[in-house]
């Protein structure tokens, strides 16, 4: 694919993002997902394939963009001019490629930005788990599309209990299964190596912004230094390109805090995620704003001249959001 080829597609890709969803009749799809985790937890989406990228659209009815069914292909137009044809993609379990779970859909924090606090969803132990990656294996149609695991989790009671359950969770996992395991949690004082040594491949703490003052305001209770801290020392212990934190865009940062944000993360081995925000009908009174497909583009490219010059690669990730890109432009993937 050339150059500008792609260019093009990931200008429409950030579109896309940007407007979070398009206005479709949702019985022409099939399988459609719920997140039960992050910002657009218990929103209704599905998965797009085009021109090399992938991406999840929300089902919006009040979209600008409008998308229909002509044949196998999906094609959306925004105001009567049709931009982008593409191909569904399933989900396995959440994402396509992955059985991504979410282990405890409760929370005892409350970021402003993030509904699982008030969504009151379940919390899984083991045989949960085990169930639902046992029902894709013995599905012949999706045992071989099974390419890797990922559990995140809120947090239950406690983050060092929620990090001794996920720990317990994955010991039990790597024995059965042969699958790269990525974890996404809010970090402890021992959360690495307690999940390390469980067997986890890749782990994601998010520091979620990098602007401090907004942090405070945004996660109260949580702890930026010691998510910091913790990255620092998961590089460590896991490794460069193994390590991964979102950064969310459009809480009311502006881009300087973002892009010195990423510099100080990738400086540290770390690879962060753009995650844009999702004005969720729950957190209406956050004031997010979801950011413009220009901010969109911006920001990845200058994350991907950031991560070339510190010699990181976003596209080996084996799991978690970094090889499913559906949310977000990812570098070396999209831009
Ligand atoms: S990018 Fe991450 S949050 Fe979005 S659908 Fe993929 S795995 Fe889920």
């Amino acid at each position: 694919m050339s150059g500008e080829v792609k260019d093009k597609s990931a200008e429409i890709k950030a579109l896309l993002i940007a407007e979070g969803g398009v206005d479709i009749d949702e019985r022409v799809l099939g399988r459609i997902t719920t997140p039960a985790s992050g910002p657009g937890a218990g929103l209704k989406s599905f998965f797009l394939r085009f021109k090399g990228h992938r991406v999840r659209l929300g089902i919006k009815h009040d979209s600008r963009l409008k998308a229909s069914l002509d044949g196998d292909e999906v094609v959306i137009h925004d105001q009567e001019k049709e931009i982008v044809r593409g191909y569904l993609e399933d989900a396995i379990a959440h994402c396509p490629g992955q059985v991504f779970i979410t282990v405890s859909e409760v929370c005892i924090f409350n970021c402003q930005y993030c509904p699982v606090p008030l969504l009151e969803g379940s919390v899984k132990d083991l045989s949960d788990v085990e169930t639902k990656i046992s029902r894709i294996l013995d599905d012949p149609k999706l045992a071989d599309k099974l390419k890797a695991i990922s559990l995140t989790s809120g947090v239950e009671k406690s983050a060092q209990h929620e990090a001794e359950r996920i720990a317990v969770i994955v010991h039990a996992l790597r024995e059965k299964y042969d699958l790269p395991i990525g974890v996404s949690v809010y970090p402890t004082q021992n959360s690495t190596k307690l999940l390390k040594e469980a067997g986890v491949d890749e782990i994601k703490y998010n520091v979620e912004t990098m602007d401090r003052q907004l942090f405070i305001k945004m996660c109260p209770g949580l702890s930026l230094d010691l998510i910091l801290e913790a990255l620092k020392d998961a590089v460590s212990v896991f490794g460069r390109n193994k390590v991964f934190s979102n950064i969310l865009v459009g809480l009311g940062e502006d881009d300087s805090s973002i892009i010195s944000g990423m510099h100080e993360l990738i400086e540290m081995g770390v690879i962060p995620i753009l995650r844009a925000v999702v004005e969720h009908p729950l957190r209406v009174e956050t004031g997010m704003r979801r950011p413009s497909a220009e901010r969109l583009l911006r920001l990845a490219r200058k994350e991907r001249e950031l991560l070339d010059e510190f010699g990181l690669r976003a596209d080996i990730a084996e799991t978690m959001c970094a090889p499913c890109t559906g949310c977000d432009l990812i570098p070396h993937r999209d831009v």
